[in-house]
């Protein structure tokens, strides 16, 4: 069977947790994503500044050297990937990220540590369409 890769979306995972790259990564790709993951903000911005266009970035905020926020901003500041969905995944007991993310204008957030990969995919899903509508 040919497989369709021309609709297929991109998506870019930040995260300084390797193991929850993997599980996302694991997820995303078995529901048809083309999916990379980046263990810092300054990978995935080099893999940014190198051209690479995501549809979706999912951003962790709390992450050794520049945290997700920081990375968020120089991604808005050097106009890298525009029209990317960007959304940050929060830890419960952060009130202030939600509000922080919102000054960074991004386009939603998830609770991490109440959401398993088959609730981020279902939310990312709900907040690419609502983008788009
Ligand atoms: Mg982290």
């Amino acid at each position: 069977m040919s497989e369709n890769t021309t609709n297929q979306k991109k998506i870019l995972f930040v995260d300084d947790d390797t193991f929850l790259l993997d599980m996302y990564t694991l997820k995303f790709s078995k529901a048809g994503y083309e999916t990379k993951a980046a263990d810092s903000s300054d990978n995935a911005l080099k893999l940014l500044r190198d051209g690479y266009m995501p549809d979706v970035i999912l951003v962790d905020i709390v992450m050794p050297g520049m945290d997700g926020l920081d990375m968020v901003k120089a991604i808005r500041t050097e106009r890298l990937v525009p029209n990317a969905v960007i959304i940050m995944l929060t830890n419960q007991g952060f009130p202030d990220d939600i509000a922080r993310s919102k000054k960074v204008n991004v386009d939603g957030y998830i609770v991490k540590a109440t959401t398993i990969p088959s609730e981020v995919l279902t939310e990312v899903e709900k907040i690419c369409s609502s983008k788009k509508a």
